[in-house]
């Protein structure tokens, strides 16, 4: 396959370039304890939404100004239409951007709202939802989670149980949501909720609203990680009064809205240059004086790193694969979920080899004490949740095997 760029892709290339060069804030640096973002776009040291609130003043101020800066271009939203503040870019245009970002190190903005809420309401959504929700995602001063998982309704989401009842011109909607991502800094949430208890089969019943995050009788609690982070939340609906007028779609055809929605969270580049990094810093350390001293020298370790140099320019060509489509105007499907699941299983796997290069040192959890070591050992703790939060391994296996491959459900 060839990638390389044609002379327009790559004049825009230079041109992200420069403009990441002038205009990223010299102050906005990225945060030497701030565990990984579990979201893959996200390059490590940088979580926008909670640096936008940040208490420290500087990171505070970055993080308003980078996103400034992008929204001038229309570059928070690259692929919306410019009419609702985006650049109107091209797939692949938005993918060179997204590329060279996570090559610079410099984080995207307000991810949720502009990669799946937003495309959703271009979609699904009404004249006046679009002009009074995109904007403000388009300029940086609004962000967005998404409460479509339960306990107990997670891989089998139509099962949910949240309640949504019609009172008048509100739904007034009871239950409880969880692993709401960046859930504490949202302004305002989409939700699936049940609008119909006895619907066969039971994601007939499913409507998808567009909730206050500020909205009386809602409670939003961070939830603790494995890492000690609070990366998402749990949230609990007592009586909440939504508008009708913030469903998205018909009443209980919100099944399809949302599946609109997880279709763009699957496509992308995703993490594939922070593991191109990472691998690229391990290799770099080896290849050093001190790395030759410390670091466990075997054939086993340098044949493992070499399999996942293989690996992420697999994973490359599949994200560039899937844009491809995209760019032919197909809406990504099964080859999205290999990408996802491939993406996830890989960063486990890298995590493993990092920890296995470094032998005992991997043990160092000090960032101080031995910074690539312990890169590698908050990787593995990462990468625990990759393979669940897109969806997990084994129900993009069952996708691929079902929607791919045309195999029988059972
Ligand atoms: C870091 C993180 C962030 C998240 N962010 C969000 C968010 O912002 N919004 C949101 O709504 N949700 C979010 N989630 C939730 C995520 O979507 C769910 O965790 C995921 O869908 C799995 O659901 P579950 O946790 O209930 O596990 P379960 O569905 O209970 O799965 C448990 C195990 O059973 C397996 N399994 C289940 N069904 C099948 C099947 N049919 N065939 C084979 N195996 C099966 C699974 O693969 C898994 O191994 C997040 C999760 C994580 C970890």
């Amino acid at each position: 396959m060839n990638w390389a760029d044609s002379p327009e892709q790559a004049a825009f290339r230079e041109e992200v370039r420069a403009f990441i060069r002038d205009n990223f804030p010299e102050g906005y640096r990225p945060d030497p304890g701030a565990e990984q973002s579990l979201e893959p776009e996200d390059v490590w040291g940088y979580n926008w939404p909670a640096d936008r609130v940040s208490d420290d003043p500087e990171r505070r101020d970055g993080a308003r100004r980078w996103a400034a800066a992008l929204a001038e271009r229309g570059w928070i939203t690259p692929h919306w239409p410019k009419e609702y503040g985006g650049a109107g870019l091209s797939v692949m245009e938005e993918f060179i951007l997204q590329e060279e970002m996570m090559r610079a190190r410099v984080p995207t903005v307000n991810g949720i709202g502009a990669f799946l809420l937003g495309p959703t309401l271009l979609e699904a959504g009404t004249d006046e939802q679009r002009a009074t929700h995109l904007p403000p995602i388009a300029r940086g001063e609004v962000t967005w989670a998404q409460g479509f998982s339960e306990p107990g309704s997670g891989s089998d989401l139509a099962s949910l149980r949240t309640r949504a009842v019609r009172d008048g011109d509100h739904y007034v909607v009871d239950g409880q949501k969880v692993w709401t991502s960046l859930g504490q800094y949202a302004d305002w949430l989409f939700v699936l909720v049940r609008t119909e208890p006895d619907a066969d089969p039971k994601h007939r019943g499913i409507t998808f609203l567009l909730v206050d995050a500020r909205s009386p009788g809602l409670t939003i609690n961070p939830i603790t990680d494995i890492r000690g982070d609070t990366p998402f939340c749990e949230m609990f609906f007592d009586g909440v009064r939504v508008p009708v007028s913030c469903r998205v779609g018909e009443e209980n055809r919100g099944w399809y809205v949302a599946m609109t929605a997880l279709s763009f969270e699957r496509a992308g580049i995703g993490a594939t240059i922070k593991y191109e990094q990472a691998v690229a810093e391990l290799v770099r350390y080896l290849s050093s004086e001190e790395g030759r001293r410390f670091v466990r020298d075997d054939a086993s370790v340098r044949q493992e790193i070499a399999r996942r140099y293989t690996e992420i320019r697999v994973l490359y060509n599949l994200a560039r694969y899937s844009v491809s489509r995209q760019a032919a105007g197909e809406v990504p499907g099964h080859e999205a979920s290999i990408s996802q699941m491939f993406g996830a299983e890989l960063h486990q796997r890298l995590a493993r080899t990092g920890a296995k290069a470094f032998g005992e040192f991997a043990r160092l959890w000090q960032r101080e004490d031995a910074p690539l070591a312990a890169a590698f050992t908050h990787m593995r703790r990462d990468s625990v949740a990759t393979t669940f939060l897109g969806g997990t391994s084994e129900i993009q296996r069952n996708v691929i095997a079902t929607r791919g491959l045309g195999l029988p459900r059972s």
